[in-house]
């Protein structure tokens, strides 16, 4: 499960974050999910669950954001929100587009308790 490896670094960051601030504990952590990121929401927060345990964030909150996929077309320039994977411009049918978002998996923000 490639969440779990994304999980123990994320935790890597907390403990971290923990020490610079000398906080007790972490209250919750923000999340932004690309949907075209290859991770599923779900299993990170399964994977986060299973690992919080006996550390600094054993008691922490996770939020996840899921960013949706957006595209630009190089041709014509009109972004487009995607809800399907379909590369072509609804415009002007070109297949030049480029990602602006979607493809993030962002630590937005830690809560810590000092
Ligand atoms: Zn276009």
């Amino acid at each position: 499960m490639h969440e779990l490896s994304i999980v123990a670094s994320l935790f890597e960051i907390l403990e971290e974050k923990a020490k610079e601030n000398k906080a007790k504990k972490i209250i919750s952590v923000k999340l932004q999910v690309g949907s075209l990121s290859g991770v599923v929401p779900e299993f990170l927060e399964t994977a986060f669950k299973i690992y919080k345990k006996d550390t600094v964030a054993a008691d922490a909150k996770l939020t996840i954001e899921e960013v949706p996929l957006k595209i630009q077309c190089e041709k014509c320039g009109v972004e487009i929100i995607k809800n399907d994977f379909v590369f072509i411009c609804e415009k002007c049918d070109s297949r030049e587009l480029k990602t602006l978002a979607g493809t993030e998996l962002l630590l937005e923000k830690i809560e810590l308790e000092v």
